[in-house]
């Protein structure tokens, strides 16, 4: 759009608005196109992939529902998990999940299945139903309001507790793996879990 508009006024042409609406319209058609192209082929991410692109116009074209980072860090698996701790970020020595004992903490465990979160999933099942396996919370997510903002709450609820869970066992373990780091270590760590 800002080179159309460039190369309009180099020519001394002034388009009218039915005609700026027109290619931007059109601008947006030819990017979904390609981006639908683009996560056809996942490279990463294909769990959260193949939960958005049956409902990718939806998702796309949604009134409601603006991302949190936790929300983000529940949706990429990418976060405060046993498993993206362990084998990403390399800040654990296993996968299991601290707040169970089970042998292995993934956003889904998180959602499904971990006892330390009932009370949270109770809620969260009153407004999105009892399957919470990412296409069909995400489909629940965009037919209503109320289910994003249940969503959004568990995600904040959970991931701040275990995210303060895991300060505590950086503070106070043994393992050198897990001591809070320093400097690039550091820097590098929450570029990895921070949003850009
Ligand atoms: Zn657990």
């Amino acid at each position: 759009m800002y080179q159309w508009r460039i190369d309009l006024r180099l020519r001394g042409e002034d388009p009218t608005l039915q005609e700026v609406q027109s290619w931007k319209f059109h601008a947006r058609q030819s990017l979904l196109r390609k981006w639908r192209g683009r996560l056809a082929q996942p490279r990463a991410g294909s769990c959260t992939v193949e939960a958005i692109r049956p409902v990718f116009e939806n998702w796309m074209d949604r009134a409601h529902g603006s991302l949190t980072f936790r929300l983000v860090q529940v949706l990429s698996g990418h976060g405060c998990f046993g498993k993206y701790l362990c084998h990403i970020a390399r800040r654990e020595p296993t996968t299991e999940c601290h707040h169970c004992g089970c042998c292995e903490d993934t956003a889904q465990h998180t959602l499904q299945v971990c006892p330390a979160w009932a009370n949270e999933r109770r809620e969260l099942v009153a407004a999105v139903g009892h399957d919470l396996s990412l296409p069909a919370m995400i489909k629940s997510m965009l037919e209503s309001d109320r289910s994003w903002r249940e969503v959004v709450s568990f995600c904040e609820h959970v991931m701040s507790q275990k995210e303060a869970a895991e300060r505590e066992r950086e503070a106070t373990t043994l393992l050198p793996i897990r001591r809070r780091r320093a400097g690039r270590r550091r820097r590098h760590y929450h570029a990895l879990l921070q949003p850009p």
